[in-house]
């Protein structure tokens, strides 16, 4: 056992119910969880402040002077504490406690003299201080200090057990102490050389007790740089190892489906972008090593198309395709359109979702073990185990992020040698949260739009033009195009959205009534039988105007609709507008997002309105969406180790990651075991960390 996984208990200073509250509310185990709980800011204990000079804008302030007196206010059911505290210019400031009145009321002393640290609040331009805390100049010169007094996040529970952020800043000097000598640097020399960094021991000193803002400065980019350095070493240490691992199916030849299909078959000119990555694929797959590519794609970029030629290849090498969507509408939708694109083709493509019949899956089962069936498109039924393929070559999964690593590897095991993989994400990602999420896999990207689409023109209107806005909509109507009116549903049963919609439903029903317009609507209380029946209406043109919530987010494809209107836009996230706008635009007329809201809109809802209105570009929109929300709210990543950054920030960090993997990526290049002795520091880190290899035999 190393001196860091030292159960925190051992800390002096700690004990058993300390280190009970220690682990219930901040996780923290062991000493390197201690040593790894950061501050989150630090106040400069080098200035005092006059009462005189406070100004509102002021975070935390630190005053000394004496306390001149102290009253309890108020009947027992609204008590507060009030103290007069006057500095040595005699400027007096009000202290105000509401909670543990009793407590601190019996703890200070009318006269003593005190150094008062707080968050200022002013009312009436006059300033008090709520919640302070206290510290006896004589206590304080007998203390431990530093210039920069670091500021720990805690809790109610913590401060019940003496861990307020003063209690904590207590066990990390105990801690460091004992540390110190136990601190070995865990970069190469070259690497610490490069880039001038801190030593490892100085950063961890610095950042807990900084002795200028420089050294801080320093001591927190050397800690970010590491953090994301060994999460990209995992990563890129994975791929080498399972590409060691595993060799891959040979697609050696280019046959009868593939070319018979981009001949004859294609509806259209391939774009450059998807010709680059059909040749990416192609390279990959006669490599003889197994392909783990992402493909990303903004919506409408065509993304369909590449992942069936490249079935098409698997095919035409006596292997066998599956393609797999998280949803059972995104599933069918993938199934028609490939079935479609196949029509004239004699290949046989199979759908199978939790709701195809026991009779019909029996034969698709029987078909799939005897090779008959060379193409199946389905949901999450695809990973049962009952599912067996006779040569399976290639999977495909669409919108990786919902499914996890172990599902991934499921998939992987249906083949003696694992199949090529191909993961398609219907989202851009922000190229940082790429490098984590899918640190581990190659990219391709498809960065152009057929030829021939003109940009979607993206509007912010509020609620009151709402009669011209159905003005609009009836012109387009008369040009024959169809309409999206789309309104949130955040949560399925959330039963106000529910009657929003309705109401909404009624009055576009009497604006637009029979027979002239025929309205569909598509909610999720609806059976899903129902609600195809609806989408297919829509989708023959039978009705001109698609009520909907969120259901039509992902997959839907009906070219000639041009108008998608969004109710109460400033609900939905960046990524969910984006998403629903490219469900337009993907004929050849002009099509138009419109983003309806109410006049108030917060400082967060207006900037997303304008981002979309400002730009159609989702690598621009997914960028701002992390900034906005921050990577935890991202789907993905539960799984991916960016939620266990202590210190690096995946929207404010992403030079520094970009640096950390080009970094990572050389060392690699020079040593891809790690096995040279200017790499032992580095190499021992790894391992000591139980780094996991994730070697997918011992996943199941
Ligand atoms: P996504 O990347 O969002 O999955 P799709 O594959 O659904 O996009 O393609 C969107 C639309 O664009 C489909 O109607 C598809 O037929 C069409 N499409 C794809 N590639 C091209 C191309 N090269 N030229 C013209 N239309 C294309
Ligand atoms: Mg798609």
């Amino acid at each position: 056992m190393s001196f860091f996984s030292t159960p925190i208990e051992f800390l002096k200073g700690v004990g058993p119910s300390k280190a009970d509250v220690l682990k219930k509310e901040l996780k923290i185990f062991t000493y390197n969880d201690l040593l790894r709980h950061y501050p989150f800011r630090y106040i400069d204990r080098t200035r005092f402040y006059l009462i005189s000079e406070i100004t509102p804008d002021m975070p935390y302030i630190q005053v000394k002077g004496v306390l001149i007196s102290k009253q309890v206010i108020g009947d027992a059911r609204r008590k507060r504490l009030s103290a007069i505290f006057q500095d040595e210019r005699g400027g007096t400031i009000e202290l105000v406690w509401f909670q543990g009145v009793k407590f601190v009321e019996k703890t200070i002393v009318v006269g003593k003299e005190y150094i008062v640290f707080g968050k200022p609040n002013f009312f009436n331009n006059k300033p008090s201080l709520p919640h302070p805390e206290l510290e006896l100049v004589a206590e304080a010169k007998k203390e431990f200090q530093t210039a920069l007094q670091p500021v720990y996040s805690s809790t109610e529970k913590l401060k019940a057990f003496f861990l307020d952020s003063r209690g904590i800043m207590r066990l990390q000097n105990n801690l460091l102490e004992q540390a110190l000598p136990h601190i070995t640097e865990n970069m190469p020399s070259a690497v610490v050389e490069r880039y001038k960094m801190l030593p490892r021991v100085h950063a961890l000193a610095q950042i807990h007790f900084p002795t200028s803002p420089k050294l801080l400065q320093r001591a927190q980019a050397r800690l970010k740089f590491e953090e994301f350095f060994f999460i990209q070493l995992r990563l890129l240490f994975n791929k080498k190892v399972n590409k060691r691992l595993h060799n891959g199916n040979v697609f050696s030849t280019v046959g009868n489906h593939f070319n018979g299909f981009y001949k004859d078959h294609l509806p259209f000119e391939l774009t450059n972008a998807q010709k680059r990555v059909l040749k990416e694929i192609r390279l990959d797959t006669i490599s003889g090593m197994q392909m783990n590519r992402l493909l990303q794609g903004d919506v409408g970029s065509g993304k369909t198309v590449v992942a069936l030629m490249s079935m098409l290849l698997a095919i035409d090498n006596g292997f066998q395709a599956c393609l797999m969507a998280p949803t059972e509408i995104l599933a069918t939708q993938h199934y028609n359109s490939i079935a479609q694109l196949l029509q004239h083709f004699d290949l046989e493509v199979g759908l199978l979702t939790g709701s195809t019949k026991i009779k019909q899956r029996r034969i698709i089962h029987e078909k799939l073990e005897n090779g008959e069936l060379k193409i199946l498109i389905g949901t999450h039924a695809l990973i049962e185990d009952k599912v067996k393929f006779n040569n399976l070559g290639l999977v495909i999964i669409d919108e990786q992020h919902r499914f996890g690593v172990e599902q991934r590897a499921k998939l992987w095991k249906k083949n003696v040698r694992p199949p090529h993989v191909l993961v398609m994400t219907a989202t851009p990602i922000p190229r940082t949260l790429a490098m984590t999420l899918y640190g581990d896999l190659d990219v391709s990207v498809i960065d152009e739009l057929p030829a021939g689409r003109k940009p979607i023109q993206t509007m912010h209107k509020f609620d009151s033009s709402r009669l011209r806005l159905f003005g609009f909509l009836k012109e387009e109507i008369a040009k024959g195009r169809q309409v999206y009116i789309v309104y949130p549903l955040i949560d399925e049963s959330e039963k106000m959205d529910y009657k929003n919609l309705m109401d909404g439903f009624e009055s576009i029903s009497r604006a637009f009534p029979p027979p002239e317009y025929r309205l569909s609507i598509v909610h999720g209380k609806m059976k899903p039988a129902d609600k195809d029946a609806e989408m297919e209406r829509f989708k023959r043109g039978e009705t001109q105007i698609m009520v909907a919530t969120t259901v039509i987010e992902v997959g839907v494809n009906v070219p000639n609709a041009s108008v998608m209107v969004i109710e109460n836009a400033e609900r939905f996230g960046l990524a969910q507008l984006h998403q629903l706008r490219g469900r337009v635009g993907r004929g050849a007329e002009q099509s138009y997002c419109i983003l309806m809201s109410g006049n108030k809109l917060s400082s967060d809802g207006k900037i997303r309105l304008d981002a979309m209105v400002r730009t159609n570009d989702g690598f621009e929109i997914s960028e701002m969406d992390l900034k906005l929300r921050g990577p935890g709210d991202l789907e993905g990543t539960q799984q991916s180790g960016v939620l266990d950054l202590h210190i690096a920030d995946l929207a404010k960090d992403q030079a520094i990651l970009a640096e950390a993997r080009v970094c990572v990526e050389g060392l690699l290049a020079d040593d891809p075991e790690l096995m040279k002795p200017s790499n032992r520091t580095v190499r021992n880190y790894f391992e000591q960390r139980g780094v996991k290899t994730i070697s997918l035999e011992k996943i199941s």
